[in-house]
C-alpha cells in the first residue's frame, strides 16, 4: 500500500493560524528584522517569502540590505543596533555571507534573545544542554510535522542522516530530547543502508539527490525529507519518493514538506521571543 503523504503546506498554513492568534492578543506587533547581505537570488526570494509571511500574521518586519561589499566591522555595528532596538523582537540574518565575512562570527553577534533563527553557539548550548531557547527552523518544523502525523517517538529508533549545525545536529537533539533512540549518520558513515533500515523515524537532511532508497527503508516508517536540490529533472528531495512511498508509512513530499514548515516555525521563534522579551521587562 502506498504511503500517506504529509502535507505540509497544510500543516504550516494551521501553524499559521495559530501564530495570528497569539499576535493578536498581544499588546503591540512583534517586529522580526530581516538582513540581506550581497545579491544571492535565492537568498533574495527566501527574505521576501519571510517578510511575506510577516505580513501575513501580522508580524512587523524591518528590512536592511547593507550591501554586498559591508565590512564586518560595519555589519556588526548594524547588528548591535537591531539588538538594541526595542521593536526589533527577532533578528534574521540570511545565510550564506558572502565570502569576505565570517557568517559564524557575525551570527554569534546576535543577541541570543532574538536568535530567531536558533544558530547562535548560545542557543545550539542550550539546546544540547536540554534546556532549549529558541530552536532552528527547520528541525523544529520536522518535529511539528512528527507531532502532527502522530509519531510515537518516545522509544522509537530514529536515524538522522546529515550532521549540519543548521539541520542535522539540533534536530538530533530534539528527537534525543523527545526520548527517541537517535543514531547519527554522515558522509562518512559506513553501511547506511542497514542503520536507515532499523529506523521507524527516518530524516535524511543531506543536499544528495536520491540518496535514500527503497531498499533502505523499513516497512511502515515515517520519512521526512529535508533535502532540496535543484536537479535537471527540477526540484527534488534526498529520497527516492516514488519508489519509497510504496514501502513507508508516511512520507514528505518536496517541495511541499518540510519547505512551509521552515517558513512558519520562524514565525512561532518570532511571537516566542517577543513574548520572552515581554515578559523580562515585567
Ligand atoms: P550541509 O551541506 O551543511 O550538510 C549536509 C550533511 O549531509 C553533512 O553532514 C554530510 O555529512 C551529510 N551527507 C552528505 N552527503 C551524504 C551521503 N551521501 N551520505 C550520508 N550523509 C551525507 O547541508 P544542510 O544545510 O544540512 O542541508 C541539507 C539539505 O537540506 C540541503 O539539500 C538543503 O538545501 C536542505 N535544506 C532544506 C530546508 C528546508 O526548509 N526544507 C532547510 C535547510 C536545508
Amino acid at each position: 500500500m502506498s504511503a500517506r503523504v504529509i502535507d505540509g503546506k497544510a500543516v504550516a498554513s494551521g501553524v499559521r493560524e495559530r501564530v495570528t492568534a497569539e499576535v493578536s492578543e498581544l499588546r503591540s506587533p512583534p517586529g522580526l528584522a530581516t538582513v540581506l547581505v550581497g545579491d544571492d537570488p535565492a537568498s533574495a526570494v527566501y527574505v521576501r517569502m519571510k517578510r511575506a509571511d510577516c505580513a501575513e500574521v501580522g508580524i512587523e518586519s524591518f528590512h536592511h540590505e547593507p550591501g554586498g561589499d559591508v565590512s564586518g566591522e560595519a555589519l556588526a555595528q548594524l547588528l548591535a543596533s537591531l539588538n538594541a532596538d526595542a521593536r526589533v523582537n527577532g533578528i534574521l540574518l540570511q545565510l550564506p555571507l558572502p565570502g569576505h565575512l565570517d557568517s559564524e562570527a557575525m551570527t554569534a553577534l546576535i543577541d541570543p534573545v532574538k536568535d530567531v533563527d536558533g544558530l547562535t553557539p548560545f542557543s545550539a548550548g542550550l539546546l544540547a544542554h536540554g534546556r532549549p531557547g529558541l530552536v532552528p527552523c527547520t528541525p523544529a518544523g520536522v518535529m511539528e510535522l512528527l507531532a502532527h502525523a502522530g509519531t510515537e517517538l518516545e522509544g522509537a529508533e530514529a536515524v538522522v542522516v546529515g550532521r549540519s549545525q543548521l539541520v542535522g545536529k539540533p534536530l538530533a537533539a530534539m528527537l534525543l530530547a523527545a526520548n527517541a533512540t537517535v543514531t547519527h549518520c554522515h558522509s562518512r558513515t559506513r553501511d547506511l543502508g542497514a542503520i536507515c533500515r532499523r529506523a521507524s523515524v527516518l530524516v535524511a537532511a543531506t543536499g544528495s539527490p536520491g540518496l535514500i532508497t527503497a531498499d533502505m527503508v523499513r516497512e511502515g516508517a515515517i520519512v521526512i525529507d529535508v533535502g532540496i536540490n535543484r536537479t535537471d529533472a527540477g526540484l527534488t528531495g534526498d529520497v527516492d519518493f516514488e519508489a519509497v512511498r510504496e514501502v513507508a508509512g508516511a512520507i514528505t513530499p518536496v517541495p511541499g514538506g518540510v519547505g512551509p514548515m521552515t517558513r512558519a516555525m520562524l514565525l512561532v521563534n518570532t511571537v516566542a521571543a517577543a513574548r520572552a522579551q515581554l515578559e523580562a521587562r515585567r
